[in-house]
């Protein structure tokens, strides 16, 4: 069941959250009831192995719930994407169901979007988790941005607000790999940032493993960047000129009557050789890379641009 005209949407993709989600649908409820707006509130299971969807169902017999399951695991961000396709309030917020995102800083979002931001964004004071994951993603958001000249912020969370329009631009979005948030960034609304300081998840843990974070990490480098597919190329211009150069010099001193004592055998001249080839070889890698480079544009799809309407006059 839902209400008509939802003012808030609260999007929460949950997997096998069984543990914990009946602590974090109370806390959350209660945030929302304080807020006297009309609201609804779109779990997405994505496809939970233990108790999770009776659970959700059960909060369903609410009129303010109502609950997405999708057929099998795919994955927070695609969960996310669901839920976003599903949401109809005048603003959109995504919470993840595990607890960490204090419900409590909720108020603060809103009050940012009705002053008029259409991207509110959560970011981390302070972090739990294990040692291990905060340096791997410290790592990854540092190779990222410098690699790829980007701007990610480690800290700015999915824990999020967006506007029905930003929302509705997200819809059109047609790509599969994909990082919500980095989506949402690529848009390039001004950014309403409000902090707070992350919880321990409230029971159970985080389904993500180091070799699915890792996947996420491809995924993002590529789906925001082509520089991955020039490094071929470079490499192989590298090699070329090295090649060329020691060859032009091998060569010349074979005629000079070896000048400066090299006493070259036929086999350092076949590697040179072979050296020289191999840069070739990588060079045409890279000129298939960069036909590649137009085809993932392409395929992405992606809007060529955003406009701001609201602050357009047209
Ligand atoms: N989640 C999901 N599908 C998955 C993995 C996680 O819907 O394949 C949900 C999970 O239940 C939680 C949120 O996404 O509500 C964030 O997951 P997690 O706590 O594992 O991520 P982390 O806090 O480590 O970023
Ligand atoms: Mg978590």
């Amino acid at each position: 069941m839902s209400v008509d005209k939802p003012q808030l949407s609260v999007v929460v993709p949950v997997h096998n959250e069984a543990a914990g989600i009946a602590v974090f649908h109370k806390q959350l409820l209660a945030v929302l009831e304080g807020l006297h707006t009309p609201f609804e509130v779109i779990y997405v299971d994505d496809g939970s192995t233990d108790r999770t969807a009776t659970l959700l169902h059960d909060f369903a017999k609410t009129q303010t719930v109502r609950v997405l399951c999708l057929t099998r695991n795919f994955g927070k961000e695609i969960a996310l994407t669901a839920g976003l396709h599903e949401a109809r309030g005048a603003a959109v917020i995504m919470i993840d169901g595990d607890g960490q995102h204090p419900v409590e800083v909720i108020p603060e979002f809103v009050a940012a979007w009705q002053q008029g931001a259409l991207v509110v964004v959560g970011r981390r004071t302070k972090r739990r988790g294990a040692l291990t994951k905060r340096a791997g993603s410290k790592l990854f958001y540092g190779l990222f941005n410098r690699a790829l000249g980007l701007h990610a912020d480690p800290d700015s969370s999915d824990f999020r607000l967006i506007d029905r329009s930003v929302c509705d631009q997200f819809k059109e979005l047609s790509e599969h790999n994909r990082m919500t948030r980095s989506l949402i960034d690529w848009f390039g609304y001004d950014r309403v940032t409000i902090s707070y300081s992350e919880h321990t998840r409230v029971a159970g843990s985080s389904p993500y493993t180091l070799g699915k974070l890792m996947k996420l990490a491809v995924d993002g480098a590529i789906s925001h960047s082509t520089s991955p597919l020039y490094i071929a190329a470079y490499a192989g211009a590298g090699i070329m000129a090295f090649a060329s150069l020691v060859g032009v010099v091998m060569t010349g001193n074979y005629f000079l009557n070896d000048p400066i004592g090299l006493h070259a055998t036929a086999s350092a001249y076949g590697l040179v050789l072979v050296l020289f080839l191999i840069g070739l070889l990588l060079i045409s890698q890279g000129i298939i890379g960069l036909y590649l480079s137009h085809i993932h544009a392409e395929t992405q799809n992606r809007p060529l641009y955003v406009v701001d309407k609201k602050r357009s006059r047209l």
